[in-house]
């Protein structure tokens, strides 16, 4: 976004936090939910208190080690600021006792005594907080708040998108009836991000963990959307258990995951739509936890006035109800300002008739080049900036100084050796284009597009990519030449364990003519 113009407040149409976090190491074995009922306790908790009065704007986080005696557990907590990353630099260091099912903590911070009782219930502890003389319903959540602060590799110099508008399509809420339109988003090769309701993953109307795993390796972005969703008000500690434990979540699940998007239905504090908010408590929270946060200005749904929604450089439109006209007029302006646009469905809401011609008009404008469709995550780092650190990785167009040649016969790459670094590629049958991408940053896909021409009906250009360093984690498409030129693709995810990505392309089928890469490039979105 850095190539945008922002002005104003009311910059924030769409409001991203783009936070520098600090670093501790993942640990994947930490990161699922807690304790089962009557289990040991173990891990970290947060506090859910009766509304935000109690506790205001302080996030109490407890960190629980079990005693080698099995008889009880010794509970260490810390009152943890949100805006700290210390959990342990804090006051309110308590020491006490469970029996059984049922917890009693009791510690003083400040000048006051606080209390809390509550018997186990799932993973959950459920009970009183009292506070001095008033005591209020509070439960004590599982969040890991240690291995959701990893940091990812920056995404800075990966991504620039020349000429073009940077376009996001998201889904969300992982509902099942996205199967019918993921097959709609491959049929037009569009690229889209996928936000995750992690709690309700693989229960009924959601899809499920193996689904979302395929999204993932077929180069959909995931970005977290809640572990439940339900709408309302809700506390801060509450809020933590939600967002912050929608990245334990994903991450449980071998999900790299940059971004948070704020569900729509959440009141008062929760929804963030207004700057002060995002400096408030749980923006400041969404900023340790996550590169960016998808928020809302607008009600849903709604009729976005054009001039407003895109006088800022950067837009968030829901378009289920959006008529094709307003969603077009603002798209254009995004090609006009070669800006950032998000545009956001919901299968199970979004009108086909209105959806599909959107959709359409995706596919032939990024086909012409005036847009470049992408994730939230690496969308928010485009600049023009030749994108230096995708060249050091060996990615950006294909030609001499990325791709290495390999034939099946000698003299099949001849003629592609010769016209390597024009504005058009010859394709050689029989030879093979290879080029290396080193390390793609997590929480990305990798992806190899061309606009390619050939003997149409005849020739088939076969894009391939493959993770090295996980045999499993490949894919590839095959793209019959049509009648002019046409956009092919193929995307991979990048897998929890970040290694090399191996792109080829080769033609194959019975066309006697020339086949001509443009456009050809290896590229993360
Ligand atoms: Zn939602």
């Amino acid at each position: 976004m850095r190539f945008v113009n922002w002005s104003g407040a009311l910059k924030l149409s769409i409001l991203v936090l783009l936070a520098e976090v600090t670093g501790c190491l993942a640990d994947p074995t930490t990161g699922a939910v807690g304790a089962r009922r009557l289990q040991p306790i173990s891990g970290t908790y947060v506090l859910e208190t009766d509304g935000d009065a109690v506790l205001a704007d302080t996030l109490l986080a407890l960190r629980i080690a079990r005693l080698p005696d099995n008889t009880g557990d010794t509970i260490v907590g810390a009152w943890d600021r949100v805006d700290t990353t210390s959990l342990d630099a804090s006051s309110g260091v308590l020491l006490e006792t469970r029996s059984g099912g049922s917890i009693h903590l009791e510690w003083a911070f400040g000048a006051t005594q606080r209390i809390f009782e509550g018997v186990i219930q799932d993973d959950s502890i459920v009970g009183v907080f009292k506070v001095g003389a008033r005591a209020y319903p509070a439960a004590l959540l599982p969040v890991n708040l240690d291995s959701s602060l990893q940091r990812f590799e920056s995404l800075t110099g990966w991504f620039d998108p020349g000429d073009r508008a940077v376009i996001v399509l998201r889904l969300d809420d992982t509902r099942d009836s996205d199967r019918a339109l993921i097959g709609e988003l491959k049929s037009r090769q569009l690229k889209a991000d996928f936000a995750v309701i992690t709690q309700r993953v693989g229960t009924p109307i959601f899809l499920t963990w193996r689904e979302i795993a395929g999204l993932q390796r077929d180069g959909f972005g995931l970005v977290a959307h809640s572990r439940l969703h339900d709408p309302g008000l809700m506390d801060l500690g509450r809020y933590a258990w939600e967002t912050v434990g929608a990245k334990n979540d994903l991450m449980a699940h071998g999900f790299d995951v940059r971004w948070f998007a704020i569900v729509g239905s959440w009141t008062g504090e929760s929804y963030l739509d207004s700057v002060s908010k995002v400096h408030r408590a749980r923006g400041r929270l969404l900023r340790q936890y996550f590169e960016g946060t998808l928020a809302w200005v607008y009600t849903v749904p709604q009729t976005v006035p054009v001039p407003e929604s895109l006088a800022y450089g950067l837009s968030h439109i829901n378009c289920d109800h959006f008529v094709v006209r307003d969603v077009m007029a603002n798209i254009r302006i995004a090609i006009q300002r070669r800006g950032y646009l998000e545009l956001s469905y919901h299968s199970y809401l979004a009108d086909k008739s209105l959806l599909l011609p959107v959709w359409d008009s995706l596919a032939l404008l990024r086909d012409q080049g005036l847009i470049v469709i992408t994730s939230s995550a690496v969308g928010s780092h485009a600049a023009h900036d030749g994108a230096p650190a995708l060249l050091a990785a060996g990615g950006g167009s294909l030609g001499s100084r990325t791709i290495a040649l390999s034939e099946d016969v000698p003299g099949a790459c001849r003629e592609t050796t010769g016209t390597l670094d024009s504005a058009a590629i010859a394709l050689g049958r029989g030879c093979t284009l290879r080029a290396e991408l080193r390390r793609p940053p997590r929480g990305t896909a990798v992806a190899l597009e061309a606009t390619w021409s050939g003997d149409a009906g005849k020739d088939t250009l076969v894009l391939s990519l493959k993770d090295v360093m996980d045999g499993r984690r490949s894919t590839s498409r095959s793209c019959v030449a049509r009648p002019s030129a046409s956009y092919c693709t193929v995307r991979l995810g990048v897998g929890p364990v970040v290694g090399d990505v191996v792109a080829e392309a080769k033609r194959i089928g019975s066309g006697t003519g020339r086949a001509l890469l443009t456009r050809a490039a290896v590229l993360i979105q």
